[in-house]
């Protein structure tokens, strides 16, 4: 199917001279395809397939060669395709995938593109393997597997990616200012999560970037509690934690006020989260170990004489909520932070049946620092 031209300027970046975004991300793919000793690449994940060509569907599969990207997809979606990949400027060619005959289909498809060795991404399930398997063998196309090419790519952020986490980051801050002014006495968990889902809709976004988590009191010793019925009260200290999409990209923040008057305890808790937070967005930077940074969060939480925290210190963030690297003890390798990356910082102390706090901003790693892009005032917030 030919693709038509369209009046809408492709995201190109400057410093390029001018080529479209996703073709020089498909030029990068390329140098990793030719390293990995493969003829092509085929790539279902669909998110990746957005990145590299701004095709959005929830259908669809990208074959990328030395010469040429196809997207395979069906009738729901050629038109759109179409239209998405002049948006973008991406050079990737529609292949229509018919209705029936599927299996005939592909086969032939990978008898023409006549393939010694495709690469397939380690995420495809083990159904899915085995389909391509028996569509590849009269092929004579040997596969193998070749992981996490199109994500260490999306690890590092472009100046585009960067603006529009930026702005999804200030949406965050503009919906927690809803959640402060929602959270009282007498109120419930869930009714602060829906003034929150309603505030991203509000503010024209496409949606949060994950379920919003509101938790208050002992509740929030868990760290991924589900917003419930329980009422608040004063002495209360709430957990949100919540993020938007903007422009494709996500935005994660966590905040922790108290309703009426902080007690002595959970003033103690806070201030040890908050010195962890601190003490790592002063040490963040590109060429930082992500397991070090992860140990020093905790060295310091433990130091406060408080336990040491169930979860990573932080993530990549990107076009999904979690992406790498990741701020985890269970990195054994010493993977190192780069400029581009996008990372939030979320140390967290909970104490079962007494409750529990953690301060998440998101930042930008760069030389010799970080850009923290969470505004959200860090003192501890009395309602
Ligand atoms: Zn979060
Ligand atoms: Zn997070």
């Amino acid at each position: 199917m030919a693709k038509k031209s369209s009046k809408k300027t492709a995201k190109t970046d400057p410093t390029a001279a001018g080529k479209p975004v996703v073709e020089q991300r498909l030029e990068r793919l390329r140098e990793r395809i030719r390293a990995a000793e493969v003829d092509a690449l085929l790539i279902q994940n669909l998110v990746n397939i957005n990145y590299l060509t701004g095709f959005a569907g929830s259908h669809g599969l990208l074959i990328v060669d030395g010469e040429a990207a196809r997207l395979v997809t069906d009738g729901r979606y050629w038109e759109i395709a179409e239209g998405l990949l002049a948006e973008s400027g991406s050079s990737a060619r529609i292949v229509a995938e018919p209705k029936g005959g599927k299996d005939e289909f592909f086969k032939d498809l990978f008898k023409d593109l006549g393939y010694g060795k495709l690469g397939f991404e380690g995420s495809l399930s083990v159904d899915a393997f085995d389909k391509l398997k028996e569509r590849t063998t009269g092929a004579k196309t040997k596969l193998a597997k070749v992981s996490g090419q199109v994500e260490e790519l999306r690890q590092v952020k472009d100046a585009g990616e960067i603006k529009a986490i930026r702005k999804a980051a200030k949406v965050a801050d503009q919906m927690m200012e809803v959640a402060f002014q929602n959270i009282r006495s007498g109120v419930r968990e869930w009714e602060v999560s829906l003034a929150i889902r309603r505030a991203a809709e509000d503010l024209g976004v496409r949606g949060e970037s994950f379920t919003n988590i509101v938790a208050s009191g002992p509740n929030a010793s868990r760290p991924h509690h589900s917003p419930g019925k329980r009422k608040m009260k004063k002495g209360d200290m709430v957990t949100v934690d919540l993020g938007a999409v903007v422009d494709g990209y996500c935005s994660d923040l966590t905040r922790n006020p108290v309703i009426g008057k902080a007690s002595r305890d959970y003033e103690k808790m806070y201030a040890a989260c908050l010195d962890a937070n601190e003490a790592v967005i002063k040490a963040c930077r590109a060429g930082a170990i992500c397991r070090e940074l992860d140990a020093m969060a905790r060295e310091i939480v433990k130091s406060h004489g408080f336990p040491d925290f169930n979860h990573g210190l932080g993530h990549a963030v990107g076009m999904e909520i979690h992406e790498s690297p990741r701020f985890s003890a269970d990195t054994n390798e010493d993977v190192k932070l780069v400029p581009g990356n996008v990372m939030t910082i979320e140390p967290g102390i909970y104490v079962p049946g007494f409750g529990g706090v953690r301060i998440e901003d998101l930042v930008v790693v760069e030389e010799g620092g970080c850009r923290v892009l969470s505004k959200s005032p860090k003192e501890l917030r009395v309602l």
